[in-house]
Formats: structure tokens, C-alpha cells, sequence
């Protein structure tokens, strides 16, 4: 049992792509000797009030969040909202609008692509993205097309249909950083950026890279970003570091959680990720703070 007060601040169950239900998630959190956990399924809040009755019975702080999934043109940008009131209708309405932008938005466009002539089903897609209750988007069509021979490669797939004036591009609705950041104040909690290896600017990586990433953060932090995942479920020790100090140089707090989905990535577990991490609860506390001291953003 560890001595130090623990927690995790990013899971996932059965509300959206884990495999257990919000009481397996909070029971497993307990049985991990954590004082808190957040539970923080992707664009929903629906597993909060069974995660809420669950940490009651156990005896354990569950503090209820989602992962919001943002526009981005380099890779996955996830954004979690932490410490929110899961009945506030502005931060209802922007998870709401993001879970159900990428339905119609992908349909659309395997419907153009059949106006081409390229024969692609929605079922494949969904295949190629692990299923379709996970995130589905245009890298997985992209997969799907370069392995059909429909195109040459990944890049081609965006150049000719489906980046941004590609034949079969369909505008996904926008909900934006500021918006998740503003419905999230109005909610009462703090935005955290999420595993930033995603987004595609090859971190640590090389200098130039590094400064490129450093310098989009400090114009988050700017806009309202709290917080940064300096640790996470699978960061190797040198991304651990890494995105620490990136976090700090950039007037960030630090959040850190395992992201957990249960038996899909069996090698993560709750509260200590693939074993290496530790989030101090001191870490929650300093979020909670934050959020509390800032005037409310709508009076
Ligand atoms: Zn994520
Ligand atoms: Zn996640």
C-alpha cells in the first residue's frame, strides 16, 4: 500500500469505450488504495451518477469528468473536463454536440466516396477503429482506403478525399477549444490536455519540434487551459519528464491518470497505469483549488 494519498484522474468504462461499469471502474480505484478518482468517459456523462453512488458505498472521492474530443489537424486532440457538475446544461450541450458531430460527418462522406465510385462501407471503418462506440474519424478511412488500393498511401487518402477541400471532405460541426474551456468554467471545473504524444508534434523529439509544441501550449494556457497530463498510464520516464516541465514552463498544473478501458488495453490498470505511475492527490486538490478560486464565467 503506498504511503503516500493517491488518485487517477482519467478512466473509462462501459458510458463510453471501457469494458467495465463506472462501480467496477471506482471499486477497482479503491481496491488500489486511491483516495479519489475521476471518471472521464469520452463525450458523455452518463456513467457519473452510477460512478457517484459507487464511491459512496466504497468509501472513496469520485470526481466526475469526460474526455472531450476536439477538432485537430495533427492527431487526437482529448481535452478532459475535471470536476465538473455533470447537470450543467453548458457543458451537457458541448459534449452532447461533440458526441454526435462525428455520426452524420462520417456518413456523409462514405456517401460522397460512393458517389465516386469507391465502394467503402461505414462497418469497415468502424472496424478499422476498434468499433464503432469508440472515436471514428478520417484516419481510419484513410487505413481503410490505402488498404483497399484505392489510394497509395495514408497521405494520398487526405490529399484526394478527405482533408480539407479533398473530394469527399464534409465540414465536421466545430466545437472548439474555447468553448469546451468556457462550458467547463461555467461547469465549475478545470480543462486538462491530454497524453500531448497524440497530437502529432513528435514530443520530446527534436528542438524545433519541442518549441513548436511549447509554444502552442503557452497560447492554450493563454486561452484558458489549466492543466496538462504529466502523468499518464503508459508515458515512458522520459515522457513523464518531458511533459512535466512542459507543463510548468508553460504555467500549467499538472494532472495525471492511467486511462483506463479495462480488458481492451489490459497492460493499463487503475492508479498506476502500466505500473509505473503515481498521481499525487495534492495534484487533485490544486486542480479543485483553481477551479474554485476563479470568478464564475457567466454571472
Ligand atoms: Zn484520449
Ligand atoms: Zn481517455
Amino acid at each position: 500500500m503506498p504511503s503516500a494519498k493517491l488518485c487517477d484522474l482519467h478512466t473509462h468504462s462501459l458510458a463510453s469505450d471501457g469494458t467495465e461499469t463506472p462501480s467496477e471502474v471506482v471499486r477497482l480505484a479503491a481496491r488500489a488504495g486511491l483516495a479519489a478518482v475521476a471518471l472521464t468517459d469520452h463525450d458523455t456523462f452518463d456513467g457519473i451518477d452510477e460512478a457517484l453512488d459507487a464511491g459512496r458505498r466504497q468509501g472513496i472521492r469520485v470526481v466526475p469528468g469526460a474526455e472531450l474530443s476536439l477538432p485537430h489537424d495533427g492527431g487526437s486532440f482529448h481535452m478532459l473536463a475535471l470536476g465538473v457538475d455533470p447537470r450543467n446544461a453548458a457543458i451537457r450541450a458541448v459534449a452532447g454536440r461533440l458526441k454526435d458531430a462525428r455520426g452524420p460527418r462520417n456518413r456523409a462522406m462514405v456517401a460522397k466516396l460512393a458517389a465516386l465510385g469507391i465502394d467503402v462501407t461505414l462497418e469497415e471503418i468502424e472496424e478499422e477503429a476498434g468499433g464503432a462506440d469508440g472515436v471514428v474519424a478520417r484516419p481510419h478511412m484513410a487505413r481503410v482506403l490505402v488498404r483497399k488500393g484505392v489510394v497509395r498511401n495514408f497521405q494520398s487518402a487526405f490529399d484526394l478525399y478527405l482533408g480539407r477541400g479533398g473530394a469527399a471532405y464534409v465540414e465536421r460541426e466545430r466545437v472548439g477549444f474555447d468553448d469546451c474551456v468556457a462550458a467547463t468554467r461555467d461547469a465549475g471545473g478545470v480543462t486538462v490536455l491530454c497524453h500531448p504524444f497524440t497530437l502529432g508534434f513528435d514530443v520530446p523529439g527534436s528542438a524545433a519540434s519541442r518549441q513548436r509544441f511549447e509554444s502552442w501550449l503557452t497560447q492554450l494556457a493563454g486561452r484558458g487551459l489549466d492543466a496538462v497530463e504529466a502523468r499518464y498510464g503508459s508515458y515512458t520516464a522520459k515522457q513523464e519528464r518531458y511533459f512535466s516541465a512542459a507543463a510548468e514552463r508553460a504555467g500549467l498544473l499538472p494532472s495525471g491518470g492511467s486511462d483506463f478501458h479495462g480488458t481492451i488495453k489490459p497492460s493499463v490498470k487503475v492508479g498506476s497505469g502500466r505500473g509505473r505511475m503515481r498521481v499525487p492527490l495534492a495534484w487533485l486538490e490544486a486542480l479543485i483549488e483553481r477551479a474554485s478560486s476563479r470568478p464564475a464565467a457567466r454571472p
